[in-house]
């Protein structure tokens, strides 16, 4: 018995990890070569700077070919870095003029939480596909008027959760869907990192900072992609042991959730610990996963001695490929808009929870 689900799961892993790739190597044999999409970013920062311009020269199906940035100094140094022409190169106040550039299709906004709704619907109403960083806004209003922008528009929005695109992610969430060790009865999730800034916006409330919408979703998604339900209630707790630093928004967040089959899961988050990982109890057996939500290497095992262990070149590439696939193909998203937003609802719950010290029901 024990080797059967051995190798159901290890075929169902093959199956995930062939249909991640195969379809691209499918589709550009058996049609007309489409060209590739030009991405444009909007937000030269850590992620834009250090994963995602690199990861865009892996890609098969884009290509870096805009910026938008508010800081002149950083334009030569992209220009010569990526081969960006200058017809190319936006500020913030200009952006809007994207609308006449047929070289970019796809805005891919990369930029403080609380700017993601402002330069979603611009780039929307520039008839632009959306690819647009989590957390996706600060609130359930922002998102839904993303989502509806976007759909006035044509066009499509995609959210950055990388880990969605990670056979590693897929192979957990296949369990928490056919159940070979039953219903999911209790998940711990958690993810973290301590970050020694003192002035960036993830410590400034105004631009959507805190642990809850940064490391706090990977946690959150580890409870909805490993039960693969809804939570309908909510219990947070807030905390900080730098109150000189976190004295707007909480350096930790605690909660618990509670979904309709009954599961329970136990959520950290914190920009003051170390930590990422997520085990999930069945009625049957385990999942553990440590890390769950890196950029690479994420990897676990379960109660039957199944390893899950696949590798990937890059994730962001992975991504952005199966993400411009999607929009040159018109099939569905694997992270649209919509998935951001089902965050956001139980993020806004879990801080009223924590600001009213009660459990809120979703
Ligand atoms: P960052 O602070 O390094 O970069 C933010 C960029 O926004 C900078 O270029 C900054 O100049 C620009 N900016 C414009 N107006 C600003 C303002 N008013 N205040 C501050 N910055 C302003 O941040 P980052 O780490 O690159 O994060 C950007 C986005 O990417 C966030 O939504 C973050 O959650 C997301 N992110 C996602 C991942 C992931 O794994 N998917 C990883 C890191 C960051």
């Amino acid at each position: 018995m024990e080797k059967q689900r051995r190798i159901f799961i290890q075929k169902a892993g093959l199956i995930a990890a062939a249909s991640a790739f195969t379809p691209q190597i499918l589709l550009s044999s058996t049609k007309a070569q489409k060209k590739k999409l030009g991405v444009a970013l909007v937000g030269l920062g850590y992620y834009s700077t250090d994963l995602l311009a690199p990861a865009l020269q892996l890609t098969n199906n884009c290509e870096l070919r805009g910026i938008v940035t508010g800081s002149p100094e950083k334009i030569p140094i992209w220009q010569e870095k990526y081969g960006i022409k200058d017809k190319n190169v936006y500020n913030y106040k200009n952006f809007d003029t994207i609308a006449n550039n047929p070289d970019i299709d796809v805005v891919y906004v990369v930029l403080p939480p609380s700017m993601h709704a402002e330069y979603t619907i611009r780039a929307a109403k520039a008839g632009k596909h959306v690819w647009c960083e989590k957390p996706m806004a600060p609130s359930v209003a922002d998102c839904e008027a993303m989502i509806k922008a976007c759909k006035d528009n044509k066009v499509k929005l995609a959210i950055g959760y990388r880990c969605q695109h990670d056979p590693n992610i897929q192979a957990y969430m296949k369990v928490g869907k056919e159940r070979p060790f039953g219903k999911v009865r209790m998940v711990t999730s958690a993810a973290g990192y301590f970050d020694g800034r003192t002035n960036h916006w993830k410590q400034n409330k105004k631009l959507g900072g805190g642990a809850m919408g940064d490391m706090g979703v990977y946690a959150l998604q580890g409870a909805r992609l490993a039960t693969g339900e809804e939570p309908i209630s909510v219990l947070a707790q807030a905390s900080t042991t730098r109150p000189e630093v976190y004295h707007e928004v909480e350096e930790t967040m605690m909660f618990q959730l509670e979904f309709p089959s009954g599961a329970l899961a136990s959520c950290q988050t914190s920009f003051g610990i170390n930590m990422n990982h997520l085990q999930v109890n069945y009625e049957k057996g385990w999942l553990k996963m440590e890390p769950h939500s890196s950029y690479n290497g994420n990897n676990g095992s379960m109660s039957d001695g199944t390893i899950i262990k696949f590798s990937i070149p890059n994730q962001q590439a992975k991504q952005m490929d199966e993400d411009a696939m999607a929009i040159m193909d018109k099939t569905d998203l694997i992270v649209p808009g919509e998935e951001g937003l089902r965050d956001i609802r139980v993020v806004e719950a879990i801080y009223k929870s924590a600001a009213q010290n009660c459990v809120v029901k979703l």
